[in-house]
């Protein structure tokens, strides 16, 4: 079977047939990386000796006829801010630089468990910080399907791994739109689950109160399969929860599914939505209407303040998590006279321009005399657009939206202007914000889609570049949005 051509769900009916060996895959995996890698630029550490080893116990089971899980053999990518025990975990930042990982984040010891293989470690913004990847402190990841571009971010490494068939799923985290802006961009599922859904035990925090673990799939089907594998209460994060996902989750019913409501909020169709996701966007709602969902306008008015809300408790939250990298034992470590000096030499050096502007505007909207200015007025303001979603999801089911107001953008293109790379999360942020989960699916043009030609021309390049709508979902009802999603991509099939 082709690498190109390979899902969960297809790896593991091949490998129960034994058309081909866990240890088979991993080895065409490496070799397609080392080609394919050099333009695409996706993965800062590959991991051959464990990634040998995990695909060869799959095998042995198989060969004894053992049960196997879901995930087991499959050729994972996993963001650098995850950590894998004996693995480099860099965050792509020069302050981690030499860290290697002790111990499992707990998603990591669900999956070994699983049988899954780890092919290699992805880039990303540093710290999880930016909406491109060019703010890793070590290399720039290209979008596969155009490399003048961006994969977006902040887990671009792995939302290019799964485009250009380097992994057949993969890991990221999303704070503000990580997971599902990057898959919008490069054309593959992107899920952030619920808040507490996931543990976040092992993840290198950003914004403890938005953080959460996803997955990136090439289908909605696969998103499913990897989420039940990486959910569930654990001892190790506190805000983690004990959720009842039943059968729908895997297996929905159309008939179920029919019935839900979708919510279209006016404030996410507005001036600065680029024509062209406008209109895939809406090939998108036609699409799914024709599946028999009614669909109706809804209004979320809040949604004005949640880019400015976000850039208020995000700071301050990366400020708190931030201050424990003295940058003493894993890589900057300067000369210095004293220890105050070490410390800000240290952070000096090690930190990149972004997570410096954080730190700084954090440490500002947490200090006495603002404190309550900023901070506690914008943990007001949270709460405002937690209760937009409220009065909605009393009428309608699910919300569907834009993921992102831009198609992929140019690298480099919005580097110097931190305000406008900021405005690429503004669909994505306010579902942090509300701790809802919410999916990132690529439009497919063959869905009901108008005649090519006309409605494109003079327009440059843009044709083949991926598109993404995103659906939100109550709290704990990933089933309702992947449900939506598994149904739609049947359509377009
Ligand atoms: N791009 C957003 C930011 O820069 C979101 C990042 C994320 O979700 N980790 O903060």
């Amino acid at each position: 079977m082709h690498l190109h051509d390979l899902t969960i769900k297809k790896f593991h009916d091949g490998l129960l047939k034994k058309e081909f060996s866990a240890l088979e895959m991993t080895q065409s995996f490496f070799d397609w990386i080392e080609k394919r890698d050099k333009e695409v630029g996706a993965y800062l550490s590959l991991n051959k000796d464990l990634a040998v080893r995990q695909a060869e116990e799959t095998d042995l089971k198989i060969a004894k006829n053992m049960p196997v899980s879901m995930m087991a053999g499959v050729p994972m990518a996993i963001k650098d801010n995850l950590l894998i025990e004996g693995l480099p975990a860099t965050a792509a930042s020069k302050i981690l630089k030499d860290y290697t990982a002790s111990y499992d984040a707990t998603v990591i010891k669900k999956l070994k468990s699983a049988g899954a293989v780890f092919l290699g470690k992805t880039n990303m913004d540093e710290f999880a910080m930016g909406s491109s990847t060019e703010n890793s402190a070590f290399q720039k990841t290209k979008n596969p399907h155009d490399l003048t571009r961006v994969p977006g971010g902040s887990s671009g490494g792995s939302a290019a791994a799964v485009a250009s068939h380097m992994a057949v799923a993969a890991l990221g985290s999303d704070t503000g739109g990580s997971i599902r802006q990057p898959a919008a961009f490069c054309g593959v599922v992107g899920l952030k689950p619920t808040y507490g859904a996931v543990s976040r035990f092992g993840v290198i925090a950003m914004a403890s109160s938005l953080d959460q673990i996803g997955p990136f799939t090439k289908t909605v089907e696969d998103s499913a399969i990897l989420f039940k594998e990486i959910l569930g209460q654990d001892g190790l994060d506190s805000t983690s929860v004990n959720a009842d996902y039943g059968e729908e989750l895997l297996n929905p019913k159309l008939e179920n599914i029919k019935k839900l409501k979708v919510g279209i909020p006016e404030e996410y169709f507005v001036e600065g939505l680029d024509k062209e996701v406008a209109e895939k966007v809406d090939e998108a709602i036609k699409a799914i209407q024709s599946l028999g969902l009614e669909i109706k306008k809804i209004s979320l008015p809040n949604t004005k303040y949640a880019l400015s809300c976000y850039y208020i408790i995000m700071p301050a939250e990366v400020s708190s998590n931030l201050e424990r990298f003295d940058g003493i034992r894993y890589g900057t470590r300067q000369k210095a006279e004293n220890l105050l000096e070490l410390y800000k030499k240290n952070r000096e050096a090690g930190f990149g321009a972004e997570s410096k502007r954080r730190i700084l505007l954090g440490t500002f909207v947490l200090s006495s005399g603002y404190y309550d200015a900023y901070y506690a007025k914008a943990q007001k303001v949270r709460r405002l657009i937690k209760e937009d979603f409220d009065r909605a999801f009393k009428d309608v089911d699910v919300i569907l939206t834009p993921v992102t107001p831009t198609l992929p953008f140019k690298i480099g293109e919005k580097t110097s202007d931190p305000l406008s790379m900021y405005l690429s999360d503004i669909f994505t942020i306010p579902v942090n914000l509300a701790g809802l989960p919410a999916v990132s699916i690529p439009i497919k043009s063959n869905v009901k889609g108008p005649a090519e030609g006309e409605a494109r021309q003079g327009r440059q390049m843009s044709k083949d570049l991926p598109v993404g709508f995103q659906l939100i979902g109550k709290p704990w009802r990933e089933a309702d949005i992947l449900g939506i999603g598994q149904y739609y991509e049947k359509l377009s099939r």
